[in-house]
Parts: C-alpha cells; sequence; structure tokens
C-alpha cells in the first residue's frame, strides 16, 4: 500500500479537486491511503477565528466563522449532485460543533481553544474531498483521524502516542495493507490533527500533515508515501530568487534532514524520521 498526501493547494479549489481523479485513476490496483490537509487558507482564517473568540469578540468570530462555511458549503454545491445532501449533512455536524463552542465562554487555556476550532478545516476538506470521488465512482471510506491517531494533551504541538496510534491502526485496516479486505482501496482521512484519550482534538504543529503521513507510512509498512504538491518537485534553491535553481532527482534522509534544518520548506522536518526507521522513500 503506499500513503499520498495533498496539500492545501491541492484542493484549494473546485477545479484543483476535480483534478484529483486523473491523479487517483494512475493508482488503480494500490490500495491508497490519502491524507488531506484544510483547503488553501483554511487553517489562518481558523485561526482568526480563535483569536477573536478568545479575545472576547464572539459576533466577529462567528462571522468569520462563517466566511469560512460558506466557503466550503459553495465548495460542495458545484462539486456534488448526488453525494450532495450526504456531504452537507456531515458539514453541518462540524459546523455545529464549533458554533457551539464559540456561543460559549472561554474558561480554559487558548492552545485547547484553537486545537478544538482549527482541527475542522482537515475534517471539512476530506468530507468534501471524499464523497467528490464517491461521486465520480473512485469508492472510498473517509476515516476521522481522531479515532486512530492518540497524542497526549499537549495543545497545538501534540505528541503522538506510537504504541496506541499503532494498536489503533491494527484493529482499523487489520489487513487492508495487503489487499484482504472489504474497505475500499482508497481510504481518505486528515492530516495534522489528533485526539487525546479524553477525546479532545489536538494539533501536530502547523504544516503538521506531511508528518501525518509519515506516521501512517511508518505504522502500515508502507512501500512509499507521496507528497503531491502545486510544484514540479524539489529544487535546489527557491526558484522566483534564483535563476539557476535546479530540480534534485534524489536526496539521502540525512540530506533533506539537512535541508529542513538549514530552512528549506521543502518537507515538515518531523516527516523524515518515521520513514527512514523502516527504509520508506518518500516522493514529491
Ligand atoms: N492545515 C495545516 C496547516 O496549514 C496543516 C498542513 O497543511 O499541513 O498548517
Ligand atoms: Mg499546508
Amino acid at each position: 500500500m503506499k500513503v499520498f498526501k495533498f496539500g492545501g493547494a491541492s484542493v484549494n479549489s473546485i477545479e484543483r479537486i476535480q483534478f484529483l481523479p486523473q491523479i487517483l485513476h494512475q493508482y488503480k490496483n494500490d490500495r491508497l491511503l490519502i491524507i488531506i490537509s484544510a483547503m488553501g487558507k483554511t487553517t489562518n482564517a481558523l485561526e482568526k477565528v480563535t483569536e477573536c473568540f478568545y479575545g472576547g469578540n464572539k459576533e466577529e468570530a462567528l462571522l468569520l466563522f462563517d466566511a469560512i462555511k460558506q466557503q466550503h458549503l459553495t465548495t460542495a454545491k458545484y462539486l456534488l449532485v448526488t453525494q450532495f445532501n450526504a456531504c452537507i449533512e456531515k458539514l453541518a455536524d462540524f459546523f455545529t460543533e464549533v458554533e457551539w463552542l464559540l456561543h460559549d465562554k472561554p474558561v480554559r487555556a487558548y492552545d485547547y481553544y484553537y486545537d478544538q476550532v482549527v482541527c475542522i478545516g482537515e475534517l471539512l476538506s476530506t468530507v468534501i474531498v471524499s464523497h467528490y470521488l464517491n461521486e465520480v465512482q473512485i469508492q472510498n471510506k473517509w476515516i476521522d483521524v481522531r479515532d486512530i491517531l492518540r497524542t497526549d494533551d499537549n495543545f497545538r504541538d501534540a505528541s503522538v502516542d506510537w504504541a496506541y496510534t499503532q494498536k489503533k491502526v491494527t484493529e482499523v485496516f487489520g489487513n487492508w495493507g495487503q489487499g484482504n479486505s472489504n474497505t475500499p482501496s482508497i481510504c481518505i482521512t486528515q492530516g495534522f490533527i489528533g485526539s487525546t484519550d479524553e477525546n479532545e482534538s489536538t494539533t501536530l504543529g502547523r504544516e503538521g500533515s506531511d508528518f501525518t503521513a509519515a506516521i501512517f507510512a511508518n505504522l502500515l509498512d508502507a512501500e512509499s508515501q507521496t507528497i503531491w504538491k502545486d510544484v514540479e518537485g524539489v529544487m535546489s534553491a527557491d526558484p522566483k530568487l534564483f535563476e539557476e535553481a535546479v530540480f534534485i532527482g534524489a536526496l539521502s534522509f540525512e540530506e533533506v534532514i539537512e535541508m529542513a534544518y538549514y530552512g528549506a520548506q521543502v518537507i515538515h522536518p518531523k516527516t523524515i524520521k518515521p520513514l527512514q526507521n523502516k527504509g520508506i522513500p518518500l516522493h514529491v
């Protein structure tokens, strides 16, 4: 089985989402676990909602959240026909969860609220993409990653409980990766988020979806992990700044870690270790 990760830019518009089947059709014979980020700049927008809420500005928070809501509803409306109602129903559950929270007064730490609000971005994007793919006959199963990926309660920078998560992965996926399962060959879940043993949502740190993909690649013994981006690959420098930048065909794990350490925005630095430990190649 393979792990794919699609970032925010890859699901940022109706056209982008409609492009996904073209990619997936090339992998008809594979089992794919697809990790998806929030659409476009949704995470930033949800951060603003949390700031307003925590600053006591409830009306503004609700207004900002409504804009996010409308954007997702519009996307769903344009993409879906047969799956529209089912999708809207699921989206509405998540909207309600946030709105309830926003109506309360904050009594806990900021980081706790941040995670409860910000995690919605990935839940919304995966619900839309999953319904869209089902609509175009690419059968898939949507999974709430919070039922599997257990973390501590260090909100906004939670650490993964590897042992518990491994147990859950085995329970949920069984022999799916080996092809012996009634579960569709494509499963879709969220990057960046997890949950505590008290079912509170957590996040793994900004840009954490690459890391989520690596966690699953490790625990499922994937043959590879692919990060799909809106650029053609890894380059020796930022082409906007350096004309002489060239594509790099292959890098060792050590070289990638070094590049990330010195600030290259190629891959989330935490991503490498889980892959390196099992010798799983990473494609960009
Ligand atoms: N949506 C999250 C962020 O923007 C996680 C990710 O994109 O990897 O940071
Ligand atoms: Mg992103």
